[in-house]
């Protein structure tokens, strides 16, 4: 255990009904047993009510529904509609049961999804006044068949944005064009609604409500709900004596700590869940955590009866089993149950003791939407953070201040990418044709980007505007979901049996020819990947090894946006093209890691027009420390890797959202460099946000790395587990320094420049110097984003993910169980 923090309770605030509010509301909601709005509520309600947009971003439990559904009733009341967006259908459906219950007079309130029949629909396009759906209905459904909707649209008062914090990076870019698309439609109707965003907690949400929506923001943050107190333990497990990739040594998964953990507390009575990353980890942990109370059970020190309640819980499970799970927990005749995060989001399961967290959930909102599940009726609970084997995780439990201070992470995302943009501004062509004086709408952008769609011949201009004239779908050019191309699908070669389907991007270096490919536990052999047919044939097999794709990736800088010195050297955003190409697989040898051999591949380049950050070291700086018999270019790979694993901090993206690259001497730089870039075509933000906090971001970098105990670097430091390169070389002790370097306050550099000046004349060319430090990889350094370009809004999906991240921890924990 790293740290312990009491999280004291907190004293419920006064609440009242703001005046405006009518009587008949204030009756049904005290037959639910609510007396009133609390401070933060009664803000953010009485700000919709004048009319402001507000983002209202608090932690769980706060009643953030509260806060906006007393304004919509009151304006449903009043002959207005009310349009409810969630990133899910299951978030959609509970939200209409509770207004179901609530029943308020003159509400008609209906869902309208993928799922909704097709008389339901015409139904509620006419009559309902409260329309609960999501972002891709909108943008597939409502805006294009806008004129069926226009008796909605005229009275539409309000915009609810449920969860928003969900909608980040590539993902969230598209529902901030879709919402634009939606402003745009209502002031075509007459009408000027207001939004409410509501999110989990986050660093300055305004700013983030203001890129979602492009309308100001008033901000409502400070949490007036009651709270029990928590005690928050950060937990790392123990370096074991197993070796893993260059012989690091390996840490004990998450996941074995969790069941130990969860065993201990079952055993004690305390009624916990265990939030794991992967649907098969809530399989193991449970089985794991029975198998120890079983031996308890034999020693005679817990009744017979413990081992049976401890459950699984997880997407994929008929609805009526997570049900009766949901009550069996709630009833205490379950005492344990690991899940993933499918019991995140809306699913009521209250009276818990204790909460346990395999690995970082990747935001500070998740953290504490799972840990805020513990605690019942007030009372006080546990919680525990348990470090996965990886930088980020072990960064943060030995900076508790990360979790407990401000939030520093920020919901990224970036409506301006024109591979976002366009297909949308053809989307509101399609719509109603777009005319001159409603480009601000969509951005500073929009301009440039209507020219090239006008080129490509997409759209048509006239002297009235912008017209869609084909006579396909425009909404089709907008994947929103971030899916890419068709992605390829894994078949049984002698049954036919289709496994599952791997995105495009990733198949290259999951499924190709030779590959090890593992799904739900079982192990197949790839015989063949048909990349023309999208096809992977596999067959089952056990082989003894497993397999890496090797990969080189070139990256050139087409442009410099900005940049800045930092320390000795420079700091750069901007665009870039990284091409990639998987050009060989390893084969290494599955318990021990050694390497098998080497087979060659012969599979098409990919590109990619990204945006990236870039820093570079000047060959002043850089000659002291190859003096000293540094490898620079695994000391520079070192650092890119860490950085990759901590940018996650800064911006709320995972590690497979971005990639990176490092070589002693770029081409285009003529220097050391290490680029981050976004993993998304155009960029998604991220590298962005890694550019307007590098200094806080590379020295959370360092000092994960200097925090790490081992010697010459593991996976919870610089080993990265999506190395094109398979790890080498790494200098850890040579990351340390470059980083050192970077971060030297500037003050020093004119002091230290002119000195180092004469050295970089008589000094051996660099690229003489390169070629010995490295002799090994003769292409640079990479990391590409074999992006599982998320759909942030589904917990779901994640989970799904998740799931070839948590391989690693599973194949680890056998010799240790
Ligand atoms: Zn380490
Ligand atoms: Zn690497």
């Amino acid at each position: 255990m790293t740290h312990v923090e009491h999280v004291p309770a907190r004293q419920a605030g006064e609440t009242r009904w703001p005046d405006w509010v009518d009587q008949r509301l204030v009756t049904r909601w005290a037959n639910h047993g609510i007396s009133g709005l609390w401070p933060h509520q009664a803000e953010a309600a009485d700000l919709i009510y004048r009319g402001q947009n507000v983002i209202i971003s608090t932690g769980t439990a706060s009643g953030k529904s509260l806060s906006y559904l007393v304004p919509a009733l009151s304006s449903t009341l009043d002959g207005g509609t009310i349009l409810y967006l969630s990133p899910s259908k299951a978030l959609a459906a509970d939200q209409l049961r509770a207004l179901r219950e609530l029943d308020p007079p003159g509400l008609r309130a209906a869902t309208y999804d993928g799922d909704t029949s097709f008389e339901e629909r015409a139904w509620v396009r006419k009559h309902a006044n409260y329309v609960l759906t999501n972002p891709d209905m909108l943008h597939r459904g409502l805006l294009p068949r806008h004129a069926q909707w226009s008796l909605f649209w005229r009275r539409l008062r309000m915009v609810v944005v449920d969860e928003c914090h969900g909608y980040r990076g590539v993902f969230g870019s598209h529902v901030a064009q879709i919402l634009r698309r939606l402003r745009r439609i209502c002031a075509r109707y007459g009408s000027q609604p207001t939004f409410l965003l509501s999110s989990a907690t986050a660093n300055e949400p305004g700013i983030f409500a203001r890129r979602l929506t492009g309308l100001q923001m008033a901000e409502v943050t400070t949490d007036t709900s009651p709270r029990g107190a928590t005690t928050f333990a950060l937990w790392e497990p123990p370096l074991t004596d197993l070796r893993g990739e260059g012989g690091a040594p390996v840490r004990r998964p998450a996941t074995a700590e969790s069941a130990d953990l969860l065993a201990d507390l079952v055993a004690s009575d305390v009624r916990t869940l265990a939030f794991v990353r992967s649907r098969r980890a809530a399989e193991t942990v449970a089985l794991t955590t029975r198998a120890r109370l079983q031996d308890l059970v034999v020693d005679g020190e817990v009744p017979a009866d413990l081992p049976g309640k401890v459950a699984a819980y997880r997407a994929g499970y008929l609805a009526e089993d997570r049900r009766s799970l949901e009550r069996a927990l709630r009833s205490g005749e379950l005492l344990g149950l690991a899940t993933t995060n499918a019991l995140e989001l809306g699913v009521d399961v209250s009276g818990l003791d204790a909460v346990l967290i395999a690995g970082w959930p990747g935001t500070r909102a998740s953290l504490w939407q799972q840990a805020g599940r513990a605690g019942r009726d007030g009372q006080d609970a546990l919680a525990v953070l348990i470090a996965r084997d990886d930088p980020l995780d072990t960064y943060l439990v030995h900076h508790p201040e990360a979790l407990f201070g401000r939030p520093v992470e920020t919901i990224v995302l970036d409506p301006g990418n024109p591979y976002v943009l366009g297909p949308h501004l053809c989307a509101a062509a399609a719509e109603i044709p777009l005319t001159h004086d409603e480009l601000d709408i969509f951005g500073p952008t929009t301009k440039e980007v209507l020219a090239d769609l006008v080129k490509d011949g997409l759209l048509r201009e006239r002297a009235a505007g912008w017209f869609w004239t084909s006579r396909g779908r425009a909404t089709d050019l907008a994947d929103i979901r971030g899916a890419g191309a068709a992605p390829v699908q894994v078949v049984e070669m002698s049954t036919g049996r289709l496994l599952g389907t791997v995105d495009e991007p990733s198949a290259h270096s999951a499924v190709h020819t030779g590959a090890v490919y593992v799904h739900q536990g079982e192990t197949f052999l790839v015989a063949e990947l048909d990349l023309e047919a999208g096809v992977a044939l596999v067959e089952a097999g056990s082989p003894d090894y497993t397999t890496f794709a090797r990969d080189v990736t070139d990256i050139s800088v087409i442009e410099s946006l900005r940049s800045h010195p930092l320390g000795q050297g420079e700091l750069h955003f901007g665009a870039v093209e990284v091409t990639s190409q998987v050009v060989a697989y390893l084969k290494r040898r599955a318990q021990s890691g050694e390497l098998m051999g080497d087979e060659p591949l012969d599979l098409p380049p990919r590109t990619l027009r990204t945006r990236a950050v870039w820093w570079t070291l000047p060959i002043s700086a850089i000659i002291p420390l190859a003096e000293e018999g540094l490898d620079l270019g695994g000391a520079a790979h070192a650092a890119e890797h860490a950085s990759i694993g901590l940018l996650p901090l800064f911006a709320t993206c995972d590690r497979w959202d971005i990639g990176g690259v490092s070589t002693e001497l770029h081409p285009d730089t003529g220097l050391l460099t290490v680029f981050v870039y976004d993993g998304h075509e155009g960029g998604a933000g991220f590298a962005e946000r890694g550019y307007a906090r590098a200094r806080d971001w590379l020295t959370a970098t360092r000092e994960a790395i200097a925090s790490c105990e081992c010697e010459r670097g593991c996976p919870s430091c610089i080993q990265s587990p999506k190395c094109g390169n398979g790890n080498e070389p790494l200098d850890k002790a040579g990351a340390l320094r470059l980083l050192a370097v970077l971060l030297s306050p500037d003050t020093t550099d004119a002091t230290l420049l002119p000195q180092a000046t004469p050295n970089t004349a008589d000094a051996p060319p660099l690229s003489q110097n390169t070629t010995d430090t490295t002799d090994a990889p003769p292409q640079n350094i990479t990391d590409t984003a074999d992006t599982t370009p998320l759909s942030a809004g589904t917990a779901e999906m994640t989970d799904e993910a998740l799931l070839s991240a948590d391989t690693a921890d599973v194949t680890a924990e056998k010799p240790t169980g």
